[in-house]
């Protein structure tokens, strides 16, 4: 097996080689989920629910230098890596809540007893992306494993190691050998036979809306179950009677959070006419104050991006004659820096308006009243999140109501909670991850019928 050197993108060194998986190592994590499965479903629910509930206690334990592997190899601030890592406990947690709640129905029919359940698919395949890398990663495996599956994850070939310490951390932490299988390779050749493979039930992908793309019609061969997680170009739609000095505090970090490298950027800022000026005026300072440095320093709020290439895709969407209002700072190289940059005004239509350029740029588009908001915001292929500020509560429903997209925020750029469901419209993806609904995913509904007259 050859080696994935693992690169640490604010200072270009290799932080560290794994070894590389191809296809042979996919078809043997396959079999060794497979061979655990019958009696990973078999365990008890208190059980299962008690080895996430240590699995998270486990992961807890290591909070803080898994937070700094991850911010050394995604490149992103200590801080964002610490809350990441959090997450990833909280989500053991909630869905350790889980496996003693998969309830069934009863039905009523003629001649017998009508029950449901819900049934484990058998081994599932997660593949996930580098922007996130464990916390997403684990937005799959809880409810996975809390459903009775077991696992194979494919983390990006990127960001690999927080992935392959899971692993660790779950057999040290006493799951059974088997049930959690990590395989680190190219998304071509791994993310591929998973996709392929003929003994994996469902996959669940966090990536681009291409690669999507291409998952999808891949796993129509086998019939899988597939659930996307996409791409987005979410809104932030900023009316004149909103609070100003709230909404241009918080739009930076909506875009510049994570390098912009964040699925649920409002990366499009819609402003009410009347108050783009002063909007503006309140943004440059907002955005010139943003703290671009080292991802291990404390009081860094942005890092670089993750590679060369995705510097270069994004500097693309800034070519000389582009209409810069604002632009932050970002350190030389070595590190792949691209300093916080706002674009005004731009027309929707335009390139970096319409299309995900995952990246520091945001777009801040004029428009002139409520009607003009909602069709610019719905006029894109994603639908994933999105904000609305305003301080008129009906129009604050109307919007939310009116966005075509899974989440939206009221006076505020949060999109993600364990609790709460999240997920894409349009192209931005199907189905649900987190909250209970991320449950349905990872099982099917067995009807079972029980003649008491006679059959
Ligand atoms: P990507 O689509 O290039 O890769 C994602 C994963 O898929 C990686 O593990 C990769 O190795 C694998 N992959 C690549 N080609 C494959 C193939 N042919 N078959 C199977 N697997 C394959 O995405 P990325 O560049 O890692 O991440 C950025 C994208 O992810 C952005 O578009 C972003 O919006 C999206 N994203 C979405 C969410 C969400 O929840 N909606 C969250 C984070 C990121």
């Amino acid at each position: 097996m050859s080696a994935i050197e693992v690169i640490e993108p604010a200072t270009e060194r290799v932080m560290a080689e794994v070894p590389r998986a191809g296809a042979e190592e996919v078809d043997a994590a396959v079999a060794r989920a497979k061979a655990a499965f019958p009696a990973w479903r078999a365990v008890a629910p208190a059980d299962r629910a008690k080895l996430l509930r240590d699995l998270a206690e486990a992961i807890e334990e290591r909070h803080e230098d898994l937070a700094r592997l991850e911010a050394r190899n995604a490149g992103k601030p200590i801080g964002d890596a610490r809350g990441e890592i959090a997450m990833v406990v909280e989500t053991f947690r909630y869905y350790a809540g889980c496996p003693e709640r998969l309830l069934g129905q009863t039905i009523p029919v003629a001649g017998g007893v009508d029950m449901t359940f819900r049934e484990p698919l058998g081994v599932v395949g997660l593949i996930v992306p580098w922007n996130f890398p464990l916390v997403i990663a684990s937005w799959k495996v809880a409810p996975a494993l809390a459903a009775g599956n077991t696992v194979v994850l494919k983390p990006a070939e990127l960001t690999p190691l927080t992935a392959l310490e899971l692993e660790q951390i779950a057999l040290a932490a006493g799951l059974p050998e088997g049930v959690l299988n990590v395989v680190a390779g190219p998304g071509s050749v791994c993310g591929q036979r998973l996709v392929e493979h003929p003994e994996v039930a469902k996959i669940a992908f966090t990536g681009s809306t291409e690669v999507g793309r291409g998952i999808a019609a891949g796993a129509a061969q086998t019939i899988k179950r597939v659930t996307l997680e996409l791409g987005g170009k979410s809104a932030n739609v900023v009316f004149a009677d909103a609070d100003l000095e709230a909404a241009a505090a918080a739009a930076p970090m909506a875009v510049f959070g994570n390098a912009g490298q964040d699925c649920c950027a409002r990366s499009r800022i819609l402003v009410e006419r009347s108050v783009l000026d002063d909007f503006l005026a309140a943004l440059q300072p907002a955005v010139e104050g943003i703290a671009v440095d080292d991802p291990l320093a404390e009081e860094t709020q942005m890092g670089p991006l993750i590679s060369a290439g995705q510097r270069d895709s994004v500097s693309s969407y800034v070519p000389d004659d582009a209409p810069v209002a604002i632009r932050g700072s970002a350190p030389e190289a070595p590190g792949y820096w691209f300093p916080p940059t706002v674009l005004a005004p731009v027309a929707n239509d335009d390139r970096a308006a319409a299309e995900e350029i995952f990246g520091p740029v945001a777009c801040v588009i004029p428009f002139v009243d409520e009607e003009e908001a909602v069709r610019l915001a719905n006029d894109t292929i994603y639908g994933l999140s999105g904000s609305a500020w305003t301080r008129d509560g009906a129009r604050a429903l109307r919007v939310a109501r009116a966005l075509e997209t899974g989440v939206i925020s009221i006076n505020s750029n949060t999109s993600v909670r364990v609790s709460t469901p999240f997920g894409g419209f349009k192209q931005s993806g199907v189905g649900r991850e987190l909250g209970p609904d991320a449950l349905e995913h990872y099982t099917d509904v067995k009807n079972v019928f029980y003649a008491t007259e006679g059959g």
